[in-house]
């Protein structure tokens, strides 16, 4: 470990990714600190909710705001700033950027640019999550909001229904009971892990199934801020060789079943079997 006066010198022409908490003010770092007081500006998801975090650490900077709509041309704007050879950093309203906050296409066009990116890491609330989950964390994928539209989030489920990692999502309070309840439908009863306001007084990670879950958010209604963590499919179905003893009609069944379309049913098929999704598509319309 370091301690380097050298590494935490703010150099020019740089942007500097900046966690900032997520609920917990005390989860701010020095280094943070030290970066937003030091660097020339800083681009922020929203100005108003990030000049309250400032102030409480007696951080004044000029700021631009640097949003999903304005992400494009503000993008151009910081970049030309950061090659006049200002610093900068980007916050969002909480936690890590560029984690289903703005972030990702700015970092792309430093990159682009031959422009030095750094990170002063902090909270994420996935990460957190699915360490406190009770769930297996040796392997992951995270997939962060399902779209709100029901037919294209059951599409996405069925996409992820023989994913045998622990799948982490975040979700909206106003969606939660109904996410919840498509996951049952197109995922099966197994185990979920119901992170909630994490870091905050409200603090609460329930291990509980999708059945249950889906049982209790009938009729309590969610507050809070929620990362879910859901148990992967286990891979005994397509591991094993029990597809083996299936037709490729019931094997492409079995996937449709489970809330996936027909394509992907396919694909799913074609994959577990080692064959191409021609063959796959020949043997189904043959039926
Ligand atoms: N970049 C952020 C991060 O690193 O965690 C995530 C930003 S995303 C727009 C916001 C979502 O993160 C929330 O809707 C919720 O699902 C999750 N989240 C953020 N803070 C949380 C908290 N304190 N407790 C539980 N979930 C949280």
């Amino acid at each position: 470990m370091t301690f380097s006066d050298e590494k935490n010198k703010i150099e020019s022409g740089a942007l500097y990714l900046v966690a900032t908490p997520i609920g917990n003010l005390a989860d701010m770092s020095e280094r943070a600190k030290k970066v937003l007081s030091e660097v020339d500006f800083i681009a922020a998801e929203d100005t108003r909710n990030s000049g309250k975090l400032l102030n409480v650490f007696g951080i004044k900077k000029p700021m631009i705001s640097y949003f999903e709509h304005n992400k494009y041309a503000r993008g151009d704007e910081i970049i030309a700033k950061i090659k006049s050879g200002d610093s900068c950093a980007l916050i969002t309203d909480a936690g890590m950027p560029a984690i289903s906050d703005p972030g990702e296409d700015i970092v792309k066009m430093c990159r682009e640019s031959g422009i030095p990116v750094y990170v002063v890491p902090g909270p994420c609330a996935a990460v957190s999550a699915l360490a406190l989950s009770g769930l297996s964390t040796r392997k992951f994928v995270f997939e962060g909001f399902l779209s709100s539209k029901k037919s294209e989030r059951r599409r996405e489920l069925g996409k992820l229904s023989s994913e045998t990692r622990t799948i982490i999502f975040y979700e909206a309070p106003h969606r939660l009971a109904e996410t919840l309840t498509d996951m049952l439908d197109v995922l099966g009863d197994r185990k979920i892990s119901i992170c909630r306001e994490l870091t905050k007084i409200n603090e609460e990670t329930v291990l509980t199934t999708l059945s249950d879950a889906v049982k209790y958010y009938a009729s309590n209604e969610p507050r809070g801020e929620y990362v879910l963590v859901v148990e992967g499919a286990s891979d005994d179905a397509d591991d094993d060789g029990s597809f083996a003893d299936m037709s490729i009609a019931e094997h492409v069944a079995h996937y449709e079943s489970r809330g996936m379309s027909l394509g992907d049913a396919m694909k799913a098929c074609a994959r577990d079997r080692g064959v191409s999704k021609r063959e796959i598509y020949a043997a189904v319309m043959k039926k």
